[in-house]
């Protein structure tokens, strides 16, 4: 079919839809159903089958199996499918939690999918790209991607940069007239858009006409972007730590084992436990685990409206010490309304707050009749036609459709009978250009009822005022003078001072035939009407949020497109600015070079009238003085500051794709106080990977000294090669995971963040793994022995003693993981996960122990009652001893 080639009627014949009304919500249904999604096939994900079989490429895990089997030609029956089932157990173990690591972060990618904007059944809705079928109206502004290959019908400005399809960097000018070559290429099909192309400027409606693999994108298979797995900075160092650690525990398995040999231990028996040991003692299941409390972390941060799209920033959020942040919608509300008019010398007050119609003007206080008010009434209907919003209502709720800025000077002109439909039908819009952070302007040219033509600009007042050669005055066009420039600039600082957000008005009569190019052409010579002032109050939260990363060592920055008085007057409002804090505004920032931002840079915290590309130079300013930087965006301007931050914030519901696509964190609910949320749970994440890493890494040390002391005194044996796995598997892995779900500590909000490059043992981590480790090894062999002395053929009785005493000692040392500093500092049994998990293990302890038909497998034999006064005596030791403050090194 050469869509390119039919008018927009036949487009919409010919894929059976309506221009003004889309398709209905059934027809989308149906149309779903007998298509299929709009996707491109993916590649093929591992089965659960190779994930499971994965579990045993592990070479240890492959010399325990070997060993067991030749424990089984042996002779050793019970032993060798005990230990085989255990293995199973642990690679089912291991496979599970793989499993959900991935489920969750599939889930995660779902969350951030692309969404479109479509016409159904005659409304503007939002749906998932995945949904789009052919025949859907479509429409998208600057920073959407497009979501399926489309036809267009209308085009305002429209650019996009189609490079992933033609390799063509330069953004193609796009236009809705039909195309007259028959074999056009795709770079030359100007009233076509396709999926996954990218606009950057302009907006366009269109008419969906493939989806899927039918797409252009979709033909070209090869282009296909595997979902890479990042692996985050920890897991990287993780997993350079488990080579080292493999190395280690191999090297002490190797000295146990020919120890006992040297002391006369059987051969044969020596090397399963070895191996036994080894397997034990070399944490595997590590990244899985680490994997899992990172994707944990995740899901919680989604209940608090943050969605991570990339893991390894769970980890950077930890070290935050600098978030900059939008100032509008971000901080403050985004509910603004219209309180202040001045125009010719005359100020006006406003009533109603919100999207209330019913309001009031005022002149010094007494109520006025706007219908006699020329300059007024040119002010509020000039507001509402240079306006793309539209206020909605829906039952009994009034919205906003469109930028709420706009909504304000839209619900001003209505609290003076000025409906946009009015307006609409007296102006005729003939050309748009868009509002963009960079000019702080949009303009329209429109025609009125009696064919008279203008250009009407509305924008940030102070940039209006250098693009204004004339003022409105006592009903007469006035030269602006520089007296003038002064009296306009006075209303502008006594607005922004009341942190009202301003907009100001100012148009130019065209003559019949004039042809307007450009914005630039447009945007010149105007007659300035007046401004406009609005409030936006301040988010509630906003403020205990800036206070609390304040106690958290972390620098909240406003940087905002408002006025800088504005921004000052929220800035304090909101406690970001001290009073010893400086404002820079967006002139003196691009006139200075990044090496004098950088000197003066840690005494700013508000930037204002700062266009998106400044952004990322205040980035690296702060960078440079070694911070580790948050920065927020929506636009596509904003994605080249997001993608330089060290933590890149997109807007959910203001955003746009390509800010989405950069950032590594997205704001659901764009509210500032979230950021902190991530960060706190951020912090909490590292924790608990230390809290387990602890944990897990002090165990092993255990398990190994208590076997080399053994051998070094000529001991039997302290442990049968089954009991070591099965400590292994069920003493380290349950509550392990347990710890990874802890609660935050605190204190997470009131210490500095960590630094970047600090070590995972770092902040007396290890220390803590090495002198708990050695003391569980101790107090088990002491047990052992105690036991052992009793008397002859006390052996395996010994062995159960010890196998109790290990085991315990572990499960009252998590408790203590809990907290870096004493146990008693936080009610150890405040995670009832953790005390879940321990009670099982030691439940299975107790059944491993007393029920007979498992006696025979573990090698155990009933403790008496005594003896759990001291095993459990003993097993207490190392925590305790250390609880007091003396050896806690911070
Ligand atoms: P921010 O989002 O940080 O408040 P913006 O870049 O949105 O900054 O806005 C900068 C300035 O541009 C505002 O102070 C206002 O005067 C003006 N402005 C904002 N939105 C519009 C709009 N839709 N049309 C015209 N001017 C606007
Ligand atoms: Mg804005």
């Amino acid at each position: 079919m050469q869509w390119h080639m039919l008018t927009s009627n036949d487009v919409a014949k010919e894929t059976n839809t309506n221009i003004a009304k889309g398709l209905t919500t059934d027809e989308a249904k149906k149309r779903l159903k007998r298509f299929g999604y709009n996707e491109l096939k993916e590649a093929k994900k591992q089965s659960a089958l190779r994930l499971f079989l994965g579990q045993f490429k592990d070479f240890m895990v492959l010399v325990l199996l070997i060993a067991t089997v030749i424990s089984g030609l042996l002779g050793e029956y019970v032993d060798a499918i005990a230990i085989i089932v255990i293995v199973i157990m642990n690679a089912f173990l291991g496979f599970f939690q793989e499993r959900r690591a991935e489920k969750s972060l599939e889930a995660l990618k779902q969350l951030s999918a692309p969404q479109a904007m479509v016409l159904r059944d005659g409304e503007w809705v939002k749906v998932r790209s995945q949904e789009l079928v052919v025949g859907d109206v479509v429409k998208f502004s600057s920073g959407d991607r497009i979501g399926a290959d489309v036809r267009l019908i209308d085009a305002k400005g429209l650019e996009i940069e189609e490079s992933a399809l033609t390799g063509e960097s330069v953004p193609t000018a796009k236009s809705a007239v039909p195309l007259a070559n028959e074999h056009a290429a795709i770079g030359d099909l100007h009233n076509m858009a396709f999926m996954g192309t990218l606009v950057t400027r302009g907006s366009g409606v269109g008419i969906v006409i493939a989806t899927g693999m039918k797409t252009a994108m979709g033909q070209i298979a090869n282009l296909l972007q595997e979902a890479d797995t990042v692996m985050t900075p920890l897991q990287r160092k993780l997993e350079q730590l488990g080579k080292i650690l493999i190395v280690v525990a191999l090297l002490l398995t190797v000295l146990v084992v020919g120890i006992g040999v040297i002391q006369g231990h059987d051969i044969y028996e020596m090397f399963l436990a070895g191996v036994s040991l080894a397997v034990a003692a070399i944490p595997e299941g590590l990244p899985a685990i680490v994997t899992i409390a990172l994707a944990l972390g995740v899901q919680r941060m989604i209940k608090k409206n943050a969605i991570v799209r990339k893991l390894p920033a769970v980890e950077t959020l930890g070290c935050a010490s600098v978030i900059c942040s939008d100032k509008t919608g971000t901080m403050t509300e985004n509910m603004m309304t219209v309180t202040h008019i001045w125009a010719s010398g005359r100020n006006w007050t406003v009533s109603g707050t919100g999207l209330e119609l019913a309001g009031q003007f005022y002149e010094n206080g007494r109520t006025i009749d706007t219908k006699k008010e020329t300059s007024l009434q040119q002010l509020l209907t000039f507001g509402a036609v240079c306006n793309n919003s539209q206020i909605k209502e829906k039952g009994k709720r009034r919205y906003i459709e469109g930028d709420p800025t706009e909504g304000a000077l839209l619900v001003a002109a209505m609290k003076a009978g000025l409906t946009k439909e009015r307006v609409e039908s007296e102006f005729i819009i003939e050309q748009e250009f868009p509002f963009d952070s960079e000019r702080k302007m949009m303009t329209v040219i429109v025609k009125d009822g009696a064919g008279r033509r203008f250009i009407v600009t509305k924008g940030a007042p102070d940039v209006l005022l250098q693009v204004s050669g004339h003022i409105w005055w006592n009903g007469r066009e006035q030269m602006m003078t520089m007296a003038w420039r002064k009296t306009v600039q006075d209303v502008i600082h006594t607005m922004a001072n009341q942190a009202l957000r301003t907009i100001a008005i100012a148009y130019r009569p065209l003559r019949a035939h004039e042809r307007i190019a450009s914005e630039k052409e447009a945007e010149k010579e105007l007659i300035f009407l007046g401004i406009q002032g609005m409030i936006d109050p301040p988010r509630p939260e906003v403020k205990k949020a800036v206070q609390q990363c304040k106690e958290a060592g972390i620098k909240t920055v406003m940087v905002t497109g408002d006025h800088v008085l504005t921004a000052k007057a929220i800035a304090r409002q909101l406690g970001v600015l001290p009073n010893s804090g400086k404002v820079m505004d967006g002139q003196t920032l691009a006139r200075l070079s990044i090496d004098e931002l950088e000197q003066v840079v840690d005494d700013i915290y508000v930037f204002a009238r700062v266009s998106p590309e400044h952004k990322l130079k205040i980035v690296k300013a702060f960078q440079r003085r070694g911070h580790i930087v948050a920065m927020t965006g929506d636009g596509v301007n904003d994605a080249p500051a997001i993608k330089a931050a060290d933590i890149g914030v997109a807007m959910g519901q203001s955003g746009t794709d390509v800010a989405k696509e950069a950032a590594s964190l997205i704001l659901l609910d764009d509210n500032f106080a979230t950021i902190q949320a991530a960060i706190q749970e951020g912090r909490n994440i590292y924790e608990n990977i230390r809290k387990f890493i602890r944990y897990l890494l002090a165990s092993n040390v255990g398990e190994i000294l208590v076997m080399l002391f053994a051998m070094l005194l000529a001991l039997p044996l302290p442990l049968v090669p089954i009991q070591i796995l099965w400590v292994n598997l069920v003493t380290d892995g349950l509550p392990a995971m347990a710890l990874g779900l802890d609660q935050a500590e605190e204190n997470v909000m009131k210490r500095k963040p960590r630094h970047p490059k600090e070590g995972v043992f770092a902040r007396g981590l290890g220390w803590k793994i090495v002198s708990r480790g050695f003391i569980i090894g101790i107090v088990t062999l002491a047990a052992f022995m105690t036991v052992y002395e009793r008397g002859e053929n006390n052996l395996v009785y010994a062995q159960t003693v010890a196998f109790a005493t290990l085991v315990m000692a572990q499960l009252i040392h998590v408790f203590d993981c809990r907290c870096e500093r004493s146990i008693f500092d936080r009610n150890p049994f405040g995670n009832l996960y953790l005390v879940g998990a321990v009670l099982l293990s030691v439940l299975l302890l107790l059944v491993v122990i007393y029920y007979p038909p498992l006696q025979g497998i573990f090698h155990t034999v009933p403790i008496i009652l005594l003896d759990w006064v001291l095993i459990v005596g003993l097993a207490a030791l190392p925590t305790f001893l250390f609880a007091g403050s003396f050896f806690t090194r911070k």
